[in-house]
């Protein structure tokens, strides 16, 4: 380590900043994860078709085999006999990825620390935090992207116990489709963990977030339309994600952005939590083998398709809805899940692009953004 205090400083501890942490630690790697928050909490629900496995499959709380969506059309029914959506709960994955940490000598996590400033020196980085400074040789940028996004995935969710059981604990209800709210494409996700138990998510696709009140009072509508009886709040979660293809923070050459600000989120989905174990699996190959890490988590097609595929619900957004109905109704089973996914196999590909309208995609391709 020469004349630095840690080898690898990983600034931000949550998702993407635990999940490589807990490779690099593994390895025995000297490292040290800066994290504001004092203490952990159960604060939200990762939910993902597996396609791949990561250190945390033991914390998948709940798993199905069956998802719909509703769309102007009605009721798409889909299943698969061999994929999976499932949930990871964040108090699990948390508690696992901080015991993994605590059991390495050479692994330190500063907790109630809030990184500042990071700077080149001769040998390394300078790292200010609110507990003073540090020199690293490596710094992993995990922190909450600052950058606000050109278009975004808004939502509010409530995991709920109903006096009543007025959910199917078998299907999750991935997009119910609703007249808009927001200025563009608004649905209700329901994943039911029993038949009187669930989180029931408003959601918009939009340029902008409708606020807190707005899908408050819509989500109040929402839970008071199931007939659910008495209800008992479990749980709330917020959350403002970035669809827009090269979505990034800007980043000084040398530090390795991850997490949501390094462009982790699925520009057409907002979807995360995969491609962060991709990029964490990625970026700790590199360092281990003492390389520059240059995560990669698209390639140029998938990105030209994301592209397209935003450019139509941003410039119609009232044709998303007949859009995601006709995907789910059209593509052939799991290659839409595996390619919203992350899949760059071309058949998948294929298949997610013979099932949208030729004409606005056509038009879309042709518009530069
Ligand atoms: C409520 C919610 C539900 C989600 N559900 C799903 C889902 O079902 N499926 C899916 O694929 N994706 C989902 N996502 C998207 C994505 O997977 C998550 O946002 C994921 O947590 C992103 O990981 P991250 O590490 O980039 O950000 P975070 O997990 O938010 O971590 C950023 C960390 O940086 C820390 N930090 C902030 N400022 C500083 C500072 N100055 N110094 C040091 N540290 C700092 C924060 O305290 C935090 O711990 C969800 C997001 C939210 C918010």
């Amino acid at each position: 380590m020469s004349s630095t205090d840690t080898d690898i400083a990983i600034l931000g501890g949550g998702c993407a900043g635990l999940s490589i942490a807990v490779r690099l630690a593994a390895a025995g790697r000297n490292i040290r994860i800066i994290e504001p928050r004092k203490t952990y909490t159960d604060d939200r629900a990762w939910s993902f078709w597996r396609t791949r496995p990561d250190p945390f499959e033991d914390c998948v709380r709940a798993s199905w085999t069956k998802w719909d969506v509703t769309g102007p059309g009605g009721l798409v029914q889909r299943g698969s006999d061999t994929l999976r959506y499932q949930s990871v709960a964040a108090g699990a994955f948390y508690d696992k990825a901080l015991s993994l940490i605590a059991d390495k000598k050479a692994a330190t996590l500063s907790l109630g620390t809030t990184a500042g400033s990071i700077s080149k020196v001769a040998q390394g980085w300078q790292i200010d935090t609110s507990d003073g400074g540090f020199r690293a040789n490596h710094v992993i940028d995990a922190r909450t992207a600052q950058t606000k996004p050109t278009y975004g995935q808004f939502f509010l969710g409530r995991e709920i116990q109903t006096e009543r059981p007025v959910f199917d604990p078998d299907r999750v209800h991935l997009m119910a489709f609703r007249k808009a709210r927001s200025s563009g494409v608004d649905f209700v996700y329901t994943l039911p963990y029993a038949r009187d138990r669930a989180l029931v998510e408003v959601t918009s696709f939009a340029p902008t977030n409708p606020g807190h009140d707005v899908f408050a009072a819509w989500l109040d509508f929402e839970i008071d339309i199931l007939n659910p009886g008495q209800v008992t709040v479990l749980r709330q979660e917020e959350g403002a994600l970035p669809m827009q293809t090269g979505f990034a923070v800007p980043h000084q050459g040398g530090v390795v952005n991850m997490g949501l600000g390094g462009g982790a989120a699925r520009p057409s989905t907002g979807y995360a939590f995969a491609r962060i174990q991709a990029q964490a699996d990625q970026v700790a190959q590199a360092l281990l083998a003492g390389q520059p890490p240059r995560p990669q988590l698209d390639r140029a097609f998938t990105t030209f398709m994301d592209r397209v595929f935003l450019q139509v619900i941003q410039t119609m957004p009232d044709r998303g809805p007949a859009l995601f109905e006709g995907l789910f109704r059209k593509a052939t089973p799991d290659r839409l899940e595996r390619f919203l996914s992350g899949s760059v196999h071309p058949v998948d590909r294929l298949s997610v692009m013979t099932s949208l309208p030729t004409l606005p995609f056509l038009r879309a391709a042709m518009t530069r953004s």
